[in-house]
């Protein structure tokens, strides 16, 4: 029995141990002072089993490197002590020149006082900020980093990196999604997207309204049936737009399905991604009805401005004629007193001041006959070589009364050689006529007008100066627009309509010339400068032969008058007569072929504007008859358009005279005939 207590009591003691020794492994294990554990079965025939603690770790090591998330433990100065796979691959360096450095090598400058946050936030808890990192390659790369604090007695945090560049580019691309839909919500264009062979993908809502249905996935130019234009009814080809062929601004036309017409500017281009891929077409139609209506518009008015301004040449035209018709008695008036001494010196000074009106009305009149000339770009010009000092001093000369009544001194000086130009003498002469007149009006009585002819700089230059009222200087360039005035209230006796300059600066520029004018301002007289091309030496046309038409009068005539204006026939007949010429007098067409065919006369002056038969039917008829052979047709007309002048001369007119007509005039027309001339 002893025995067995003994054993039992062995046995007990035993176990005691055991159960210290397990205990203080327990305690060993739980105060991590144990690096392996050693397990062996006494009475097992298997070899011990070995458990240490990286055995027991592992699991977790294996977990953080392959985990999808970059992560590392750093010093509490981010210097990296370790770091996971995925951590290198995000910065792109191999794991020993990351370990021992600090981050803040690899963070984007101006994301570090955010990494520096961090560190110091994520000792207290949790912590999350974006940076940029700078990957070996120098790619920058937007992350989350999360930081919290290593617990356990290390002195550092443990980094988590979450790679943010795939969530950014998703965000971009649901931004740009949202952008594209604002924009095809709110684009005022109806911009269609269609995939290669015309297939609509996507629209703006301004497509939608325009077509009134929803235009998505069915064939573009079925939903829009687009024609030209500028063929109206002809569908507009899209062929080429789906092969990628570009097409800009084509005008196309429209029905809406309400009925009503749309006017619209079709644009189509290929819609190319990065990398080249053509995904489809992109056509934007913008809508520009109330554009063209406003063109439309614009276009009416112009033509009924165009109305407008014909019907008042017509007038002018017109008008100047009408003036005309009494001008043409009260200048044969005066010629016939002329022709008669006066005894009477009131008597003589009365024919003197009628004789300047006259003149004065009748450039007037003229001008106003101009007007309408130069609208409309109808100025002839008689292009021949000119010595241009002659044609200077005519024009002084039909402004000497204007210059002789103001007693104004005024001096011409010219080369001693002659000054040959290309130009229309009588042109010319109109020029300077105006300038000299416009001289004489606007300086006050007695005063300086110089005219001046020179060669300059390979041109020829006009300077007309005077001593009077000048012009300021700012209506300088204006006084050659039409109707211009600068004085206008000053001097309405003059009578000007504000046409001379515009028909000045007209004339010179269609000889290839330029006018100015000058002035040192009001009252220090002005200063107009005409220049023109030399005469190149090149012949254009016969030079007009120079001869003294006034004394080229030749015996007594049978002169033929026809006009519907009886004081005019009659005066002109008187003034014929008193010439010593026969003469007799017609007052409507009929009675003037009556009067020719029994008077057979050497010379008709014929009026058109005829009762009953106008002149055009009496030259007609008369030419036609070989008696009239030798007859010289001249028509006495107001009308000086060049139109009315051609009509003259294609009418079988000799000769297409304005009235009123000098007596200069008149007696080159009682010259004999000279083959082929037409004069004007
Ligand atoms: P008009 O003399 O019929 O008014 P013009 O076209 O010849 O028309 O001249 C336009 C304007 O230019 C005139 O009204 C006048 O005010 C100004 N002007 C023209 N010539 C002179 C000049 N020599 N001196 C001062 N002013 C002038």
């Amino acid at each position: 029995m002893s025995d067995a207590l003994a054993a039992a009591q062995r046995e007990l003691e035993e176990l005691r141990l055991r159960l210290a020794e397990a205990q203080e492994t327990i305690r060993a294990i739980q105060g991590g002072e144990i690096d392996a554990l050693v397990i062996s079965d006494a009475e097992d025939s298997e070899p011990p089993r070995v458990f240490t603690l990286d055995a027991a770790d592992k699991p977790y090591r294996l977990l953080v490197d392959q985990m999808h998330h970059a992560s590392a433990a750093l010093t509490i100065d981010g210097v990296v002590l370790a770091c996971n796979t995925q951590f290198t691959r995000l910065l792109r360096r191999e794991r020993q020149t990351i370990l021992g450095q600090p981050l803040q090598q690899h963070i984007d400058p101006p994301g570090l006082p955010v990494f520096e946050a961090l560190l110091r936030d994520g000792l207290a808890a949790l912590a999350e900020s974006e940076v940029m990192l700078r990957r070996a390659d120098g790619e920058r790369l937007p992350i989350v980093l999360g930081v919290r604090a290593l617990h356990e007695g290390v002195a550092g945090v443990c980094l988590l990196v979450v790679d943010l560049s795939e969530q950014k580019r998703r965000e971009r691309l649901i931004a740009d999604e949202a952008t594209a839909r604002a924009i095809l919500e709110q684009v005022a264009d109806a911009v269609v997207v269609c995939d290669n062979e015309g297939t609509v993908l996507r629209a703006s809502r301004a497509a939608h309204d325009l077509c009134g249905t929803n235009p998505l996935f069915q064939r573009f130019e079925r939903v829009f049936a687009l024609s030209r234009h500028d063929a109206p009814g002809t569908r507009v080809d899209l062929d080429a737009v789906w092969r990628g062929e570009p097409l800009r601004g084509l005008e196309v036309s429209f029905d809406r399905p309400g009925g009503k017409r749309a006017e619209l500017m079709l644009g189509a281009g290929p819609l190319v991604v990065a990398g080249g891929e053509r995904l489809g077409v992109v056509i934007t139609l913008t809508d520009i009805t109330s554009l063209r209506e406003a063109e439309d518009e614009l276009r009416r008015r112009a033509s009924e401005l165009q109305a407008v301004d014909r019907r008042k040449d017509e007038f002018l035209a017109m008008l100047a004629h009408e003036l005309r018709n009494p001008l043409s008695p009260i200048q044969s008036s005066l010629e016939i007193m002329n022709l008669q001494a006066l005894d009477d010196p009131l008597a003589n000074q009365c024919r003197d001041v009628i004789e300047r009106q006259v003149q004065q009305l009748t450039r007037l009149v003229d001008d106003l006959l101009e007007v309408s000339r130069i609208n409309t770009g109808k100025i002839q010009l008689q292009m021949e070589r000119i010595d241009l000092g002659a044609a200077v001093l005519r024009g002084i000369e039909t402004s000497r009364p204007a210059v002789d009544a103001k007693r104004h001194r005024l001096q011409f000086a010219c080369p001693p050689e002659p000054v040959w130009v290309r130009a229309d003498a009588t042109r010319i002469a109109q020029v300077i006529g105006n300038l000299v007149n416009n001289a004489a009006k606007y300086t006050e009585i007695g005063g300086d007008i110089g005219v001046r002819l020179e060669c300059e700089d390979g041109r020829a230059v006009v300077r007309v100066r005077d001593s009077g009222i000048g012009i300021p200087q700012e209506m300088l360039a204006e006084v050659f627009d039409l109707f211009t005035q600068v004085h206008r209230s000053l001097d309405r006796s003059q009578g000007g309509l504000g046409i001379g300059l515009a028909l000045v600066k007209r004339l010179v520029t269609i000889h290839g010339g330029q006018v100015e004018a000058h002035s040192d301002g009001p009252g220090l007289g002005s200063e107009f400068v005409v220049r023109l091309p030399l005469w190149d030496g090149e012949r254009v046309g016969p030079e007009a032969p120079r001869v003294d038409k006034a004394a080229a009068a030749g015996p007594s005539l049978r002169v033929l008058v026809i006009d519907d204006n009886r004081d005019a026939a009659e005066l002109l007949a008187a003034l014929l007569g008193m010439l010593g010429h026969k003469v007799q007098t017609a007052a409507d067409g009929p009675s003037g072929i009556a009067t020719a065919l029994a008077f057979v006369p050497q010379l008709v002056l014929c009026d058109i504007g005829l009762p009953l038969l106008d002149g055009y039917g009496v030259v007609a008829d008369l030419r036609a008859r070989p008696e009239f052979a030798e007859t010289r047709f001249v028509a006495l007309t107001g009308y000086g358009r060049t139109e009315d002048r051609q009509r003259s001369q294609a009418s079988g007119f000799h000769a297409h005279l304005i009235k009123p007509v000098g007596l200069a005039k008149l007696k080159t027309l009682l010259r004999p005939p000279q083959a082929g001339e037409f004069e004007t």
